[in-house]
């Protein structure tokens, strides 16, 4: 991982998600992650007063490496859930998110989730998309995937008939990153994200001021609109 920053403080380790844009995905250019989670958890600990080193990763190894207390902080798009609580903690909510159906541009069949039935739908696994499908798409083909690109780009190819996913990933990949894909229907599930601990974590209280002073001192949203342009 890469150091960040040097306050004279601790230094945390942060796990992150590998490729989840616009929150955190490789620059191949620079060989740096960045993105929407990334600069915010900068901005938390330069606030907060330590330091971090970034971990990049998939996501269920994110989930896990919290579970298993082995990095001190993650930050990955990651949904606070009532399961999830169970064995992870969770910051203040910071992005209020929700899931979408990607399809084809020529695509007419499939105008919402009621169109699933029969269909091959492709989501990636350990995420909320997953328990949705799932619990509400038993007639649907779930085919899961490591990591959500790998999903697009069956899509893309036509060895799906959807992708179901976090709204501002959708539509972000949907915009920039592919060509012949549209977003179909509303947004499904309302979701919140959160910064996760391993439990009982003292960060945690640490993370929730920095967030707010960061929300109360406009830093939050020049950070937002770099990324979501509003
Ligand atoms: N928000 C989704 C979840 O928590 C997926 C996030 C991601 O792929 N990084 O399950």
């Amino acid at each position: 991982g890469d150091s960040e920053g040097d306050s004279g403080g601790e230094t945390y380790t942060v796990a992150t998600d590998n490729n989840f844009v616009p929150f955190e995905f490789m620059n191949e250019e620079t060989g740096e992650m960045e993105g929407f989670d990334i600069d915010l958890i900068k901005a938390i600990a330069d606030e907060a007063g330590f330091n971090i080193e970034i971990e990049s990763m998939k996501f269920d190894g994110v989930v896990a490496g919290m579970q298993s207390g082995r990095y001190d902080i993650g930050i990955a798009g990651m949904t606070i859930t009532e399961e999830r609580k169970e064995t992870i903690d969770f910051s203040d909510p910071y992005y209020d998110a929700g899931l979408m159906l990607a399809v084809s541009a020529d695509n007419d069949e499939i105008q919402s989730e009621d169109d699933l039935a029969g269909k091959k739908v492709g989501t990636r696994s350990g995420t909320t998309s997953e328990t949705y499908i799932r619990e509400n798409h038993p007639d649907a083909e779930l085919i899961t995937f490591p990591g959500i690109v790998e999903a697009y780009m069956d899509l893309e190819s036509g060895r799906l008939d959807a992708v179901m996913y976090d709204v501002p990933n959708v539509q972000y990949y949907v915009a920039n990153d592919s060509e012949g894909l549209k977003t179909a229907g509303d947004i499904l599930q309302g979701e919140q994200y959160g910064i996760a601990f391993p439990k009982d974590s003292e960060l945690v209280s640490d993370v929730n001021e920095a967030l707010q002073t960061l929300i109360d001192n406009g830093t939050y949203d020049d950070i937002y609109e770099e990324w979501f342009g509003e």
